[in-house]
């Protein structure tokens, strides 16, 4: 017997991993699922939805009836400045804690809101796996939505192989320095060579108990008893791999990237709702708005990477020398353990040519005419926003599967180039090479090639994305 009453709306109650990289890409599956006929509850942490409420406004998480917020505890303090909690902490306390948590809220969905449509399907991120007992012991089914890339992922299902091998973990930190992250490996599946070093920084550790590979490792082992996983890629950029997860993991549907899905969602109530967990400053778009097309750097390191205030510097002056114009964001909690000092003669030599920002509505910025390259840690998100922009990049990955999309973007697409210290010269001449140079034109070209597959892929409704989207929903979320 189906579990869907035929006269009622399915009911997907979406849970994201608590970090923004999560939230972002979940809301807007949440959307589109949403557009596609399903009631909605999209579960955030308290400490998360309040920080909502205070960059977005209450109005803006609560405007369809249809489409509703609830929350479950992340079981840590708040942190003592307003921002990403400690990542061990925050992936080790959502693995033990929340459970209970979120099966009370089930039951409270199913049997507090008589006008609610029972709970059909569960979406959840890919390392907020304990939801997996939750929809066995509802009966309904569980997709997990990894929101990292399919590369990525896939070095993660490969880290017992490495183990096996050998490989990792790494006697002791001198393999970190001594040649030994050059070794390349060519049996992972679907990746035809990768380099130690390109593999997530998480799986390079000395210490095999370290929580973040634990946690990792555990999580994609999970990943096996779910119904099927999303990824927000598409079928040309990450081919291979994709290939490849048919022989490893339940069902894998990628149907990226979500923005190009999401342009067909004219519901403005829908469109409205946000999920910047910073408060926005005004003013960046406009600024960019007087600007020549093709002529601005765009700095941003995501919502997670830290650096020290000796390397915020050689940043500054890289820019200052490169003397093109930029937006830099530089988020509040930006530089470990104090304030960003920048040098007060970075500031005046630059003023007229320099946008300083806390945070930005990047898809908007990245699409804008005036961008012409992307200066970022390639987080997921990051990455896929600047495919969909046609911008190429200048790689500074910094932790996780950062590393391996940075690979991916300069040995595989062609449209990225790394940093590989970060020293002020090098940052100009990157800079100055990806706004002048042929080689930045290639990456240019290859950026818009990109683009247009991304395009392709998402944006009609016969690309493969658009049609495993429509097949995950009939035959995973609908039919079961
Ligand atoms: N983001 C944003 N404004 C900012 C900085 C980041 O809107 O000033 C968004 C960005 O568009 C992306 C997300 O935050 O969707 C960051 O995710 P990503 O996977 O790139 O990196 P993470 O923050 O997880 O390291």
């Amino acid at each position: 017997m189906s579990y869907l009453d035929a006269n009622q709306k399915p009911h997907a109650v979406c849970v994201p991993f608590p970090a923004q990289g999560h939230i972002n890409p979940m809301l807007k599956l949440a959307k589109l699922l949403h557009f596609n006929g399903f009631h909605i509850t999209f579960v955030n942490t308290e400490y998360n939805h309040k920080r909502l409420l205070k960059s977005r406004g209450l109005d803006s998480l609560n405007g369809l009836p249809s489409f509703r917020f609830q929350t479950i505890p992340d079981g840590l303090p708040e942190p003592e400045v307003e921002g990403t909690h400690h990542l061990p902490s925050l992936c080790d306390s959502t693995r033990t804690t929340c459970l209970p948590h979120f099966r009370n809220l089930l039951s409270k969905l199913n049997n507090d809101f008589p006008s609610v449509p029972a709970v059909s399907c569960i979406v959840s991120d890919g390392v907020m796996s304990f939801t997996l007992d939750a929809a066995q012991e509802f009966g309904i089914p569980n997709v997990l939505f990894w929101t990292s890339s399919a590369c990525g992922f896939m070095c993660y299902v490969h880290y017992n192989q490495l183990l096996q091998r050998g490989i990792v973990p790494l006697k002791d930190e001198s393999y970190l320095r001594n040649g030994y992250l050059d070794t390349t490996i060519d049996w992972i599946a679907g990746i035809k060579e990768i380099r130690l070093k390109d593999i997530p920084s998480f799986i390079r550790t000395t210490d095999p108990e370290d929580i973040m590979i634990t946690f990792a490792s555990a999580e994609c082992k999970r990943a096996e008893k779910a119904c099927a996983i999303i990824l927000n890629t598409f079928d040309a950029l990450e081919h291979d791999v994709l290939e490849a997860f048919s022989s490893i993991l339940p069902p894998v549907y990628s149907i990226g990237p979500l923005s190009f899905l999401l342009d067909d969602v004219s519901d403005k109530s829908l469109n409205a709702i946000g999920s910047n967990l910073w408060r926005e400053e005004p003013g960046c778009l406009e600024w960019l708005d007087t600007k020549e097309a093709n002529t601005v750097v765009y700095v941003n390191f995501g919502s997670v990477a830290v650096m020290t205030n000796d390397q915020l510097i050689e940043f500054a002056w890289g820019l200052a020398n490169s003397n093109k114009t930029f937006v830099w964001v530089i988020r509040p909690d930006l530089v470990v353990g104090e304030k960003a000092v920048l040098p007060p003669e970075f500031v005046t030599q630059t003023k007229n040519r320099g946008l300083l920002s806390s945070w930005c509505p990047q898809e908007q910025v990245l699409a804008h005419p005036a961008i012409t390259v992307f200066l970022t840690h390639n987080g997921w998100n990051s990455t896929l926003e600047s495919v969909c922009a046609g911008v190429p990049m200048i790689c500074w990955p910094f932790f996780a599967e950062q590393q391996t999309n940075c690979r991916f973007c300069c040995k595989e697409w062609g449209m990225g180039v790394e940093i590989e210290d970060v020293e002020r010269n090098q940052i100009e001449m990157l800079v100055r090479e990806m706004i002048e140079g042929e080689k930045g034109r290639e990456m240019k070209m290859k950026a818009l090639k990109w683009k247009a597959l991304a395009k392709k892929a998402a944006s009609s409704p016969t690309g493969s994305s658009s049609v495993h989207f429509q097949k995950m929903i009939r035959e995973v979320l609908k039919d079961k």
